[in-house]
């Protein structure tokens, strides 16, 4: 076996109800050739976050790859990004303006993307992101109902970047919260069920506190 390809083994082995939570391979920055070795060992969903970088891999790498795109979104970059085929869910939607232009090209191109919708709780100053009370007032105000190419799946949320567990479990706890509350205050949203959270450093803490969706970057490709 290859590095990539164990580490994915021990990525998978250590997260507890691995059935119930999707495994997302942080790939940015690495070259296609590592994303084969992942993907030769079954891996088929991968995150990236440049339009160029993602544009550059998926046209080298099998159709049947899920491309999720979790970085910073410029609205001038969205046309790009939905035109790529394999692209199975934009996670980091980080301000309604953006998500009104990903409505709009994905309306104008007919095709229906995915999203989550990005909340900032963690204490860096520099991550984009909804607050929570924010973005569940904008859920109770019904401003969903206008989307017609847009699905939003979920949210996507950060711990703060800190060895403090307690610091992160609690950053998590406040996602999970939102997370939870829009689904109890809008109960006809539908397919709303994706809470991402966790990264290499805190996944297993980050199921702990009911995540579905883990976002493994270097523990897998190092
Ligand atoms: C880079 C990144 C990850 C993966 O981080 P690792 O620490 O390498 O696992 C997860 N989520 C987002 C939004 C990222 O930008």
């Amino acid at each position: 076996m290859n590095e990539i390809a164990e580490n994915l083994a021990v990525v998978r082995n250590s997260i507890p109800r691995i059935d119930d939570v999707t495994l997302v391979a942080v790939s940015k920055y690495h070259p296609a050739d590592k994303i084969r070795e992942a993907y030769d060992a079954g891996q088929r969903l991968f995150g990236e976050s440049r339009v160029n970088e993602l544009e550059a891999k998926a046209a080298v790498l099998p159709a049947d790859i899920g491309w999720h795109f979790i970085g910073h979104l410029q609205t001038n970059k969205v046309s790009r990004l939905l035109r790529i085929e394999g692209l199975a869910l934009i996670q980091s939607i980080d301000s309604l303006h953006l998500l009104e232009e990903v409505e709009k090209e994905a309306s104008r191109l007919g095709r229906t993307v995915q999203v989550l919708m990005e909340v900032h709780v963690a204490q860096e100053e520099t991550k984009y992101g909804f607050n929570p009370d924010e973005l569940i007032s904008w859920f109770e105000s019904r401003g969903f109902e206008q989307l017609s190419s847009v699905r939003i799946a979920g949210i996507m949320g950060m711990a703060s970047n800190t060895d403090n567990e307690k610091r992160v479990r609690d950053d998590f706890k406040s996602i999970a919260a939102c997370f939870k509350e829009i689904k109890t205050r809008v109960p006809q949203l539908q397919g709303f069920d994706t809470l991402s959270m966790g990264m290499s450093g805190d996944y297993l803490i980050a199921v702990q506190e009911g995540s579905n969706m883990v976002r493994v970057g270097s523990a897998i490709f190092g």
